[in-house]
């Protein structure tokens, strides 16, 4: 006699993703585990007097989402803080940010006040907040309001006097009325600046446990079970541990951490997969490059709106172009971009972090940066069983996506960033025509047999938005079918994780984690999967959002 389930969900039209085409109507749960897929006459037998069913009204039912890449604290923290993103003037951004002022006043427990995702470019007055606009929000208090891109932020008169010493002086903007034509500083500071904004606002350890939480009911309300999250000198692995340990975690944690800690991480003899049910040791973190937006992506082209190269190196740039021979070993010194993790380097990582048979994900977006972290896994003489990843993978040659079908390496990528290679967008400007639709080839891919995995880099952190950029997306090879795309983002992702065993795929045996959708991301408009409502989600056989 076989035990009664402890959840039944039926009257569903569950994609298992296991086939590609495979459907159910009903799910039967027990333990934490999946015990019974199939019609509705064949699981109803698991359900006792005791068994929760639920009837899902024809809706859909999909394993849980697992998202590949993700900065949980910093989703968290844009939750908590003052929310910049839907103010529609200066006035409403000082409102907002007052309102925070005030509640965190009140809890007496902070005195930094600080916004997030503030965006001008859809202002009638369209410009920066300045200091004189956030001196309103509060007396004597610091204030802080950063940009959608996070490489600008807005200062009060008290953030600036405290912050300015430790910023470089041509990150700070001036207005030109000054005598000498250095003016008096806007409030206005970029990029570099922002490092003594990033620590002076770092969160201490009760922080972080509130923006984790925040970022997980946020997750869970995405239909999001699991996440693979990149940790750098943080106290992010210690309040997931801690949140584990009381019960609270409602997300499973796969952390990856930052090369800074790989020696920390060989002293513990922490192992990939090492861990519990809900939180585990993942792979070492590096970069290679930077970013197709800042262009420092190692490209072996130009950039189209920098044929000098961009910004690197502009010292030389005049007679780059007779330079531009490929170096000895492949990796062309002269190429466009950046290298913030150089391949030599890079090599010695892989080979560290290979001795203590720890995974490694490179981020490398540019195709030199591609072929860096290629190399360096081949020279370590991977074997396949690391499963090492290459974040991002942007800009792929067909050579190269020849070598990462070969090599078992997986793709973990971003479809969300296809937002930027429509017509006219970010990509089109910097990478030219041609190769904006050559950018994120997630179609050519899959077909060459690439493992492909999923996440969102929290840009934003919503499965169901990247499903539907890359359903729609422009290009012919960057196009994938709606089941192809949840795939990635499900036992994808739970494979980059070594973990699909586990997760992934709606099957007997595996955890019951799993989203229930109000709508079918196959019959809806495609242009409208993103706005696809989560009714249910389940980890390990509980529903951690929606209700009956
Ligand atoms: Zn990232």
């Amino acid at each position: 006699m076989t035990a009664a389930a402890d959840l039944v969900l039926t009257n569903a039209e569950v994609h298992t993703l296991a086939d590609p085409d495979e459907t159910a109507a009903a799910v039967a749960l027990r333990d934490g585990r999946i015990v019974a897929v199939g019609s509705r006459f064949e699981v109803g037998h698991r359900a006792g007097v005791e068994t929760e069913v639920i009837d899902c009204e024809g809706r859909v039912v999909l394993p849980g989402f697992v998202d590949a890449h993700t900065h949980l604290p910093m989703v968290g923290r844009r939750l908590v803080e003052a929310d910049l993103s839907g103010a529609d003037s200066p006035g409403e951004a000082v409102e907002r940010l007052a309102a925070r002022a005030a509640e965190t006043c009140e809890r007496g427990d902070r005195e930094w006040v600080l916004g997030f995702g503030y965006d001008e470019s859809g202002w009638s007055d369209e410009r920066y907040l300045t200091r004189e606009d956030l001196d309103a929000v509060s007396d004597g208090r610091p204030v802080v309001a950063v940009r959608e891109d996070m490489h600008l932020a807005s200062l009060d008169s008290v953030a600036l006097e405290r912050l300015r010493d430790e910023m470089p002086a041509e990150d700070v903007h001036a207005d030109d009325e000054g005598a000498d034509g250095a003016g008096d500083p806007t409030g206005v500071v970029v990029e570099d600046a922002l490092d003594a904004v990033w620590a002076a606002i770092e969160p201490d350890r009760d922080q972080l446990t509130e923006f984790v939480r925040a970022a997980q009911a946020r997750a869970n309300e995405l239909g999001v079970v699991g996440v693979h999250d990149m940790v750098r000198r943080s106290h992010a692995p210690a309040v997931y541990r801690d949140l584990d340990t009381a019960g609270e975690l409602t997300l499973r944690i796969r952390i990856n951490y930052w090369t800074d800690h790989l020696d920390a991480v060989r002293e513990l003899g922490l192992r990939t997969n090492h861990g519990s049910g809900m939180v585990r040791t993942g792979a070492i973190k590096t970069f290679t490059d930077g970013s197709i937006g800042g262009r420092t992506a190692k490209l072996s082209e130009p950039y189209a709106d920098a044929p000098g190269c961009g910004d690197w190196d502009e010292g030389d740039g005049e007679n780059r172009d007779e330079e531009n021979g490929n170096g000895e070993d492949g990796t062309d010194s002269d190429a466009c971009g950046q290298w913030v993790v150089d391949p030599d380097e890079l090599r010695d990582i892989v080979a560290r972090a290979e001795e203590a048979d720890l995974q490694v994900a490179a981020h490398a977006i540019g195709d030199e940066a591609v072929a860096a972290a290629l190399a360096a896994f081949e020279s370590a003489g991977t074997t396949g069983d690391e499963r090492h990843r290459i974040e991002h993978a942007e800009v792929l040659t067909d050579d190269l996506i020849d070598r990462l079908a070969e090599s078992d390496v997986v793709v973990s990528a971003q479809p969300n960033f296809l937002k930027w290679a429509r017509e006219g967008g970010l990509y089109a400007s910097r990478l030219g025509d041609e190769r904006r639709l050559a950018s994120n080839r997630f179609g050519a891919l899959l077909d060459a047999g690439v493992p492909l995995a999923f996440g969102s880099d929290c840009m934003p952190l919503d499965p169901l938005f990247g499903v539907e950029q890359v359903v729609t997306a422009p290009g012919d090879e960057q196009r994938l079918s709606v089941t192809d795309a949840l795939r990635a983002y499900t036992r994808g992702a739970a494979y980059a994780g070594s973990d699909e065993d586990r997760l992934g795929t709606v099957e007997p045996g595996k955890l019951a984690d799993l989203v229930v959708l109000d709508e079918s991301p196959w019959a809806v408009d495609p242009a409208g999967i993103g706005d696809i409502d989560v009714a249910w989600t389940v980890v390990g056989g509980e529903t951690v959002f929606g209700s009956e």
